[in-house]
């Protein structure tokens, strides 16, 4: 999903707010940051930071052009590749035969070309032109993942990458997964982290601060907290080095905005020598969270959250 990209004119709808947290349900909910013309609220029952607007699938579809996102790209395939290899080492630890693998939001499918031997299944709403369609045939859906029709209990492992943060019904989604995953699967979500240092020091200036493309906004403990109501025990939870291109930084710090200076670095650098500098980046504002699928027995939905209704 991060194959995608803000479009600057559209503004948020302004009628529409949520009156309650979509993970824990409670009511209070702190003014946080206005940006880009949206309001990002903090719960105060579970401190998960979110867009209070409401956007309906069409007003969400408007702000995405395909293909924006030069870190999801094939000349940053060798980046990518950098993460990919640490987290099939994650996973592979966990499983002594390669089995039945989902990697929702895969973008081009570098993921799963990196976990060759695997079964490997991929979805996305907008991949690039060269997608992972041509590679892996039918094992690859075009669409949204409300959409995606996978089969309950079918997957060894699912993996969403850069993509939780951007689904407007978070709990629903867990569910989906929750529902596919083989009984003792394992769930890996990366998220970036809205408590690192160095969210807190830029507070919402932090380059993942993006509404609407950014809707939730997590850290170890809220999604933890959603994993757990959504029947997932957490395993495993990291901070993993990224491999990036200079260039990939002036765009990640630009915030989707074309005036800024950094954008025009960004469109001074790439493609040349000095963008295609690769930097290793760890500021622990990426977190990787693995997740295992509990029993039905041991586990039952939380009737405290009203999301949860939504998920069936
Ligand atoms: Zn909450």
């Amino acid at each position: 999903m991060d194959s995608l990209t803000l479009t600057p004119k559209a503004g948020p709808p302004l009628q529409h707010l949520h009156s309650s947290c979509p993970i824990c349900g409670g009511t209070s909910l702190n003014p946080l940051w206005r940006v880009h013309g949206y309001s990002i609220v903090r719960c105060a029952g579970c401190a998960l930071a979110f867009v209070q607007n409401i956007l309906t699938r069409e007003e969400l579809a408007s702000h995405y052009v395909q293909g924006g996102d030069p870190v999801y790209s094939e000349v940053n395939r060798e980046c990518l590749g950098y993460y990919y290899t640490k987290l099939r080492g994650l996973i592979e630890a966990r499983y002594a035969r390669p089995g039945r693998l989902l990697d929702v939001g895969c973008s081009g499918g570098w993921f799963l070309d990196a976990m060759q031997g695997w079964e490997c299944h991929g979805c996305d709403i907008a991949p690039p032109e060269a997608g992972p369609g041509q590679r892996h045939g039918d094992r690859f859906f075009e669409g949204d993942f409300d959409a995606y029709p996978g089969r309950d209990g079918f997957f060894d492992v699912i993996t969403m990458q850069d993509v939780f943060d951007h689904m407007p019904q978070p709990l629903a989604a867990l569910a989906k997964c929750h529902r596919m995953l083989k009984s003792g699967g394992l769930l890996v979500v990366k998220v970036h982290n809205i408590s690192c240092l160095y969210a807190k020091l830029s507070g919402p200036r932090f380059y993942a601060v993006i509404p609407p493309t950014h809707l939730f906004y997590y850290d170890r403990n809220t999604l933890s907290s959603a994993l757990s109501r959504s029947g997932f025990r957490v395993v495993e939870s990291r901070f993993i080095a990224h491999q990036l291109q200079i260039s990939t930084v002036f765009m990640r710090l630009s915030r989707d905005n074309e005036r800024s200076a950094f954008r025009h670095l960004y469109k001074a650098t790439v493609g040349r020598p000095l963008g295609n500098i690769r930097i290793r980046k760890n500021l622990h504002d990426v977190i990787t969270v693995l997740a295992v699928k509990r029993d039905s027995q041991s586990w039952a939905p939380s009737p405290s959250s009203p999301s949860w209704q939504a998920a069936l």
